[in-house]
């Protein structure tokens, strides 16, 4: 994963640098706008910070060259305007995510992946775990070449399951992803959808992990 940090503190982007390499991340450095905006342009980086006062092109505008040339490529503005004016404007303008200095490195990191997931959740297109595939186009599941018909939200729920294989899921978290704020917390409503997919798919497909949750076994 190589990620641009286009800023003009040689500090705060060795300081990012140094965090990020030792996460695993390629990382290349813009000192200025114009710099900032044609390496952005290039297919390899995966995600850029952006600063927004910069020497040349400001990063406001180089936010508005890039989305027209690369709509899809995460960008997370990193600046010292906190102005809500400021956040507002540039997450409109299509920036995914705003975070301010000072900012702690963990917090940048954390958000980096977070944009980063959703990336690749976006343009995955079909999921495979534990003998079922998933089309995440037309919503269908197939398990041994045959299709079998979802609701929304068991689809859903078995989405959340196989992108987390062989990990216990609580029946909180399941809740909260799927039936979002929509859940009474005392409803069995998790372990009624589970059965529906056990019965639709396999029996063995999703485990009970007593006291813990559910998980989906791939073996
Ligand atoms: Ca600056």
């Amino acid at each position: 994963m190589n990620v641009l940090i286009v800023e003009d503190e040689a500090r705060i982007a060795a300081f990012v640098e140094r965090g990020l390499k030792a996460e695993g991340f390629g990382v290349q450095i813009a000192p200025d706008g114009e710099t900032g905006y044609a390496l952005a342009c290039n297919e390899d980086i995966d995600l850029v910070v952006l600063d927004l006062m910069l020497p040349g092109l400001s990063g406001e505008e180089v936010l508005a060259r890039l989305r027209q040339r690369r709509p899809d490529v995460p960008v997370i503005i990193l600046t010292a305007r906190d102005a809500v004016e400021d956040r507002v404007r540039n997450l409109n303008n299509g920036a995914d995510d705003y975070v301010t200095k000072p900012f702690s490195f963990v917090e940048l990191l954390a958000r980096i992946h977070a944009r980063l997931r959703a990336r690749d959740q976006v343009s995955a297109t079909e999921l495979t775990a534990g003998g079922v595939t998933l089309d995440l186009r037309t919503r269908t599941a197939r398990i041994e070449g045959h299709e079998v018909s979802l609701t929304a939200r068991e689809f859903a729920l078995l989405e959340n399951f196989m992108r987390h294989p062989n990990q216990v899921l609580s029946q909180v978290q399941l809740m909260d992803r799927v039936w979002g704020y929509d859940f009474d917390p005392g409803s069995n409503v998790v372990e009624v959808y589970v059965g529906y997919l056990r019965r639709k798919l396999r029996k063995d497909l999703i485990e009970t992990v007593r006291g813990a949750g559910y998980r989906l076994r791939t073996s």
